[in-house]
């Protein structure tokens, strides 16, 4: 039975659901993994993403078809792009198999929570993997959580499909040769003050220009851009401090 939820008047906040993913990773290995309906997490207060941000995540969403089948796009791609995240973070790797099957068992374990079809509200999925053993020198962690939970959202920025306005940051989101191009907490923790100012100038995001030159355009702080030019090209910037897109 689908919950009784307003899907049509949801923004994008987080609404706890019943169910979500767990695995563990100690001694080089991760364990079988398992649904769990404890919504909390506990670890050391040295863990190594309390201390030095060791984390990092992927996003993407399940849908309703028409034909009521509830699907994900690109699901795969999501794991590879966590696997590159991961290297670049010296974390260790989630399988792509093991991500893509813990993705559907967390979408079956919380079914009542896809959004119907033409509500414009889709079920948002969150895999995400942190450090969690004492780390105090710096130093990557030997153990780690791989979680996945889900959300019930609404569209991204208030009012839907209509015209956003952004303005050209003053602040870079990535260094050259930096972390721009993987999934990590870090770069997210460092467009908070660009992104709070933004919103108190009345914009709705930033555009992030290239940050050796600082000439051309890279992405936002959440999405990349697509530009058709006059005469009908789809245009999109190539960069290595670009988040690859999986949409795109
Ligand atoms: C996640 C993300 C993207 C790509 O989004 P997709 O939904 O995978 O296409 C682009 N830019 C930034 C900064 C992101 O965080």
């Amino acid at each position: 039975m689908s919950k009784n939820i307003d899907w049509s008047n949801l923004g994008f906040a987080y609404m706890e659901t019943e169910n979500r993913f767990v695995s563990n990773y100690k001694d080089g290995a991760w364990d079988e993994g398992e649904i769990t309906t404890d919504s909390t997490v506990t670890i050391s207060e040295c863990a190594g993403v309390l201390q030095y941000a060791q984390t990092c995540f992927e996003g993407l969403k399940a849908y309703t078809t028409e034909d009521g089948r509830v699907v994900c796009f690109r699901p795969d791609l999501n794991a590879q792009r966590m696997i590159d995240s991961c290297k670049r973070l010296e974390m260790p790797t989630f399988p792509e198999d093991r991500f893509v099957d813990a993705v559907v068992k967390t979408v079956q374990a919380n079914i009542d929570y896809v959004p119907p079809y033409g509500s414009g509200a889709t079920l948002y999925i969150r895999p995400y993997m942190f450090g969690t053993n004492p780390v105090i020198g710096v130093k990557p962690a030997d153990e780690y959580q791989f979680r996945i939970f889900v959300t019930p959202v609404g569209p991204y920025f208030k009012g839907g499909a209509k015209p956003i306005t952004i303005r050209v940051s003053d602040f870079d989101r990535a260094a050259p040769h930096g972390t721009g191009h993987i999934k990590a907490g870090l770069n997210y923790a460092m467009s908070l003050h660009a992104i709070v100012d933004a919103h108190e100038q009345g914009y709705s995001e930033n555009m992030y220009l290239d940050p050796a030159t600082r000439t051309k355009v890279e992405e936002t702080g959440g999405a990349n851009f697509i530009f058709i030019t006059k005469d009908g090209k789809f245009v999109t910037p190539k960069s290595d401090s670009i988040l690859p897109s999986i949409t795109l």
